[in-house]
């Protein structure tokens, strides 16, 4: 068992079915300009070599490659510098030969894995995370080396495009006094430990919503967002707003509640009546629900994140 490999179970298990059924790679796109930009237009650093963001050095690398199963969602995507993501495609074709990669397989499942955990270990956690996996590391290294590249990684990035949370290494240096205050009653400071913490203060999302309209967030009951997402979690794939709507209907029945619309549920927490579903998914829903909308009228909500729904699924048995 490898050092990461319970954490990014998900992960390998696409890319071993992937593999088994001889997929086909998806194509892939951008991450969305608003989130590129977000990244640039606040300090962002390339998470590998330390160099500053631009918009002409930068581009969209897919984190679980596509060669190996990897989706076409912006949970899956970064920015970096383009040199950084032209050495790690390098390093595929170098440590894994070329595609198709179900050619090798199973034979080259160790290296895929370990190729696998190193991506994304070094996304999440820090161009040294990558260590841990010394032959992918080295062949990486060695690439932007001969490029001419420096490799200064940075103490904090903008980690998976999903939610661009800054993530950082260590923690900042504090100040003189408060030292000397924990001098005196004995604190011990953690900050040599290189801890590696994410800040969930999301800035992207607090931007988004300083662009809309300010509209305030309500502390609701937890019944509220449970039975949504419990409901929800029966659905597979994409359902458009109005079959969910009346779907819910019977979903209250189902557990003895009074039979009521989205809407009207949502009122009888507190939720004005001229929110919007869509607003309200934007507002207690974003990390849950997602939402495409098709012509004027016609929206589609899907779910974010399946596992958190099969975990509801299963606390419901
Ligand atoms: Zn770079």
């Amino acid at each position: 068992m490898l050092i990461h490999e319970q954490e990014y179970l998900t992960m390998l298990e696409t890319a071993f079915n992937f593999l088994f059924r001889k997929g086909k790679p998806v194509n892939g796109s951008p991450l969305n300009q608003a989130r590129h930009e977000f990244v640039i237009t606040n300090g962002g650093f390339c998470l590998h070599c330390g160099m500053k963001l631009t918009r002409n050095n930068s581009n969209t690398e897919h984190i679980h490659d596509r060669a190996l199963g990897g989706i076409n969602k912006s949970v899956n995507k970064v920015i970096m510098c383009t040199s950084c993501n032209l050495a790690r495609n390098k390093t595929m074709q170098i440590y894994l030969g070329s595609p198709s990669y179900w050619q090798g397989f199973p034979g080259n499942w160790d290296r895929v894995k370990k190729y696998l955990l190193w991506n994304a270990v070094t996304v999440d956690k820090g161009h040294n995370a990558g260590e841990a996996y010394p032959e992918v590391h080295q062949i990486f290294e060695s690439i932007l080396q001969s490029n001419g590249n420096l490799i200064k990684p940075p103490n904090h990035w903008f980690g998976r495009g999903d939610n661009c949370d800054l993530i950082v290494t260590k923690p900042k240096q504090r100040g003189f006094w408060i030292r000397i205050f924990d001098k005196i009653f004995g604190y011990e400071s953690p900050q040599d430990t290189p801890v590696i913490t994410v800040n969930k203060t999301n800035l992207l999302q607090t931007e988004e919503k300083k662009v809309k309209a300010e509209r305030k967030i309500l502390d609701l009951d937890d019944d509220f967002r449970h039975h949504i997402l419990n409901a929800f979690s029966s659905i597979q794939g994409e359902i458009d707003l109005a079959t969910f709507s009346s779907y819910f209907q019977l979903y209250l029945v189902s557990k003895d509640m009074p039979k009521q619309s989205l809407k009207q549920f949502a009122r009888s927490f507190g939720i004005p009546k001229r929110r919007s579903f869509i607003e309200i998914i934007e507002d207690y829903f974003p990390n849950e629900i997602e939402y495409r909308r098709v012509g004027q009228t016609v929206v589609y909500i899907s779910a974010k994140n399946r596992e958190v729904f099969e975990y509801l699924a299963d606390e419901d048995e």
